[in-house]
């Protein structure tokens, strides 16, 4: 079959490599669409596939007899094979798994927190293949009703789910002004999310034009050029210098976590969702305005098969349509030039289909 792989550091090539077989509790997925994300890019360039596998120990395994480390998280197919002890699925079966899975049995997983499992869960790798293995199935996957598309249930696998759930570990009132640092495919969905929740003023910071335009479509009443204007400063003007209740960083970068601290008002919440890659820290500044009786909390991608039908049953009743997120539709044959491609944000990327 072929994948597409992670040859080297910042190198990936589509290969052909054996098609995988479902071992106990997995599933093997025929993939009908995979889709590039801002974290393939860390995995790709900020270090070599060795540090991964200090990180995540079973992908030695996973990589055994490889040529390197198939990519991809984000995707969509129907059932291949089934794994002996699956019982929620059948061949055939439209579904997909969420980015992060848990192994449902330790701690974290039975708290419903699957992103953060200590049991053996881990970032999925593998979608950008024609196909790839599901872990603890019947944990992590779910089916995708018919009125779900192929791109709303590969949004819903990551960038929905974070984007969304850096508005509900928040915990925004109806009415509440929220800010949303960086416009890129996770923070459009923040200010999606925000919208679907009942915001007041929603003021976004971005400065690509396409990505500005886009974020207007998704609900923002205000976007902040921050080459123009510096956003805290404005945002402060915007709210009266009083702040808004909440607001997000959604890049994972020092520069925008500061400015999203000093955005808040008095008691407000930064809501941090960016992946801050291999930066080893972040700071905050402690003078009176941004640190005391603040609430800043960070989330991972919320995960598991109840998750992804709530937000399956938003698609299908609640009206939400992030559709307009897939600006490039390529074959998975052509998955280098993609990585090219969204790497250096041409073109007005945000988000590219990727099909067998
Ligand atoms: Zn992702
Ligand atoms: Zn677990």
């Amino acid at each position: 079959m072929l994948s597409c792989v992670k040859t080297a550091l910042a190198k990936v090539e589509v290969l052909d490599i054996p098609t995988p077989t479902p071992g106990p509790g997995e599933i093997v997925v025929k993939s009908t669409m995979a889709t590039v994300c801002g974290s393939d890019m860390h995995f790709l360039d900020e270090g070599p596939t060795e540090l991964l596998v200090a990180l995540y120990p079973s992908l030695a395994e996973f990589m055994a007899g490889l040529p390197g480390l198939p990519m991809g998280h984000e995707g969509v197919g129907t059932v291949h094979a089934v794994g002996e002890g699956v019982t929620r699925f059948q061949p055939g079966e439209r579904v997909c798994c969420s980015c992060l899975y848990g192994c449902g049995k330790c701690v974290q997983c039975y708290t419903g927190d699957y992103s953060i499992c200590t049991g053996g869960g881990r970032t999925l790798f593998g979608t950008q293949s024609e196909y790839y293995v599901i872990p603890f199935a019947d944990i992590n996957a779910a089916k995708v009703p018919d009125e779900v598309s192929d791109e709303h249930a590969i949004l819903a696998t990551d960038i929905m789910s974070t984007g969304f759930a850096a508005i509900e570990r928040a915990e925004m009132k109806i009415g509440d002004s929220v800010a949303i640092f960086a416009q890129g495919p996770l923070g459009l969905c923040a200010t999606a999310g925000a919208r679907v929740r009942g915001a007041g003023l929603v003021i976004t910071v971005e400065s690509v034009p396409e990505r500005a335009e886009m974020s207007k479509k998704f609900g923002a009443n205000v976007v902040i050029n921050p080459k123009e204007k510096d956003p805290a400063s404005e945002i402060m003007s915007l709210t009266n210098g009083q702040g808004v209740d909440v607001s997000v960083e959604a890049v994972g970068l020092q520069e925008t976590f500061e400015q999203a601290t000093r955005a808040i008002r008095r008691g407000g919440t930064v809501s941090s969702i960016g992946v801050y890659g291999i930066l080893p820290q972040v700071s905050m500044a402690t003078m009176a305005p941004s640190f005391y009786h603040r609430k800043v909390v960070t989330t991972f991608c919320t995960s598991g098969h109840v998750r992804l039908n709530h937000l399956f049953d938003l698609v299908r009743y609640g009206n939400v349509d992030l559709s307009a997120l897939f600006t490039h539709r390529m074959k998975l044959s052509q998955a280098a030039e993609a990585y090219d491609l969204f790497r250096d944000k041409r073109e007005g990327v945000l988000k590219i289909a990727l099909t067998p």
